[in-house]
């Protein structure tokens, strides 16, 4: 397997056209049958999800949210950034001591995904709002100039429980599906796996983040070239339902027979 990134992409404008910039600078080292990771930070550019401060008006809810947050950090906190979390989450997991939120598409992470680093001239980058269908249409758009079958994910760094350091993530995918079925297959002992979906989608991205980098380096796209999805069953699902998700049923302090 090989990591490229796709250099000189310029600073991404609202209305760029990912698919085209990336499809002028890909040239031989992107193919059918490759993956492309497309770092969200420039999906959120191309498509307009910046946003300022001052477009929130203070709920009491996020005023209250703030003020705790306040508290316990010993520093102000914007309620106006509260508002904006808010607003892009359809459930607060956690309150204290910081914002752990299910964005509408049903990725978990702190702050909804809002990113105040690398977005001039505007305080906050909102996460895509479909980020599988930001993925399909750079897909169609890289067929559009020849590149007929190239999955594409769109990636995103978060942190994770229980472990120090942050790491890339998918938050969508098209042209492939998101896990590795490897339940029914056998050990080398013959035994049956019982329950590993491998998150190939997850894994993918961490490994492209590693290209992506998480500073001013500017490669926002990697090419995962001589990788292939395999023979294995394949499964879409990737951000779990409550019903089926034991650590936010314990976060909700269920009780168990
Ligand atoms: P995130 O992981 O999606 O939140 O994105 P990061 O902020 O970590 O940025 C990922 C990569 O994209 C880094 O190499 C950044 O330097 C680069 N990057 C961010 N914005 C732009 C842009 O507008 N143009 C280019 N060429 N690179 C960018
Ligand atoms: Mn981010
Ligand atoms: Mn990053
Ligand atoms: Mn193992």
């Amino acid at each position: 397997m090989e990591l490229s990134p796709v250099t000189d992409l310029p600073e991404i404008r609202p209305g760029d056209d990912l698919a085209d910039l990336i499809a002028d600078r890909a040239g031989d080292d992107l193919a059918d049958g490759d993956v492309l990771t497309v770092a969200s930070t420039v999906v959120s550019k191309g498509e307009g999800r910046t946003a300022d401060l001052t477009e929130y008006p203070i709920s009491g809810r996020a005023q209250d949210l703030a003020d705790t947050l306040a508290e316990l950090a010993g520093e102000e906190k914007d309620p106006r950034f509260a508002q904006a979390v808010l607003e892009e989450s359809t459930e607060l997991l956690i309150d204290a001591p910081f914002l752990l939120t299910e964005t509408r598409f049903g990725h978990i992470c702190v702050n909804a995904g809002i990113d105040r680093s690398n977005v001039p001239e505007h305080d906050l980058l909102l996460l895509p709002e479909r980020p599988s269908k930001s993925a399909a249409r750079i897909r169609d758009g890289l067929a559009e100039h020849g590149y007929e079958d190239v999955a594409v994910i769109v990636t995103d760094t978060c942190g994770r429980p229980f472990r120090h350091g942050q790491r890339g993530v998918a938050i969508g995918w098209d042209g492939m599906p998101a896990s590795r079925d490897w339940r029914g297959e056998q050990d080398r002992d013959g035994r049956e796996l019982g329950v590993t979906v491998q998150s190939v989608v997850d894994e993918l991205a961490a490994a492209a983040n590693l290209v992506t980098g998480e500073g001013a380096g500017g490669t926002p796209a990697v090419v995962v070239s001589d990788w292939a999805f395999g023979d294995l069953a394949g499964s879409d699902e990737l951000f779990r339902s409550v019903e089926d998700d034991l650590i936010r049923q314990a976060l909700r302090g269920w009780e168990w027979e």
